[in-house]
């Protein structure tokens, strides 16, 4: 699997980087905010415009390589989903760009909701909460800003290989959404 170089140490695994995430998303559910009453509009074009590092991207990728699914048929339903929502496109004020919306193509409609495992997700998806129980449409969710910080805080060194994978890559971003960013590890 692919992996950064260079004179960083070495990042933690996948999962620990997310123990915190996952820890606080138990919590939320046994304390009965769970999301399985709910069609999962934070994953499609209605709320989603989820941006990922290259760090996030590349544990994806090594998940997805594990599991067979890094394939000619994922990287044609990535390019899809970018062409169809304008996802190559930033718009903005030329000193912030707004996010696109965009159905994730990992999102799987019903109780599973998302195909990605979560000790692979992105940060931001594993941080996002229902935030009382027996939500159907979404309307009443947030981000744990705060676990998200602890969580960057934990792991200072992951700055440095994210800048090493774009120079690697020879990105231009330092944050993309999901599809994007996925077919950007794979064109170099
Ligand atoms: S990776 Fe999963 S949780 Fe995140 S937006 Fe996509 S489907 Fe939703
Ligand atoms: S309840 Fe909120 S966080 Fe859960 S799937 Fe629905 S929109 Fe997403």
């Amino acid at each position: 699997m692919e992996s950064p170089t260079g004179e960083i140490t070495p990042l933690a695994p996948p999962a620990e980087r997310r123990a915190n995430l996952r820890d606080h998303m138990r919590a939320r559910h046994e304390a009965g905010n769970t999301c399985a009453a709910c069609t999962g509009v934070c994953c499609t074009f209605v709320a989603n415009s989820m941006r990922i590092t290259p760090v996030e991207a590349l544990d994806m990728k090594n998940r997805l390589i594990s599991e067979g699914r890094w394939t000619p048929e994922l990287f044609a339903t990535l390019t899809k989903t970018v062409e169809r929502y304008g996802l190559d496109r930033e718009t903005g004020d030329g000193r912030r760009s707004l996010r696109k919306t965009y159905t994730c193509p990992f999102y799987t409609p019903g109780p599973r909701g998302c195909s990605i495992h979560p000790d692979h997700k992105p940060y931001g998806c594993l941080a996002f909460n229902a935030r009382r129980p027996g939500i159907t449409e979404g309307g009443d969710c947030a981000s744990s800003i705060h676990e998200l910080e602890n969580r960057e805080a934990a792991f200072p060194n992951e700055a440095a290989h994210n800048l090493a994978l774009k120079t690697q890559h020879r990105l231009y971003w330092d944050k993309a959404p999901i599809p994007v960013a996925l077919l950007a590890l794979n064109a170099t």
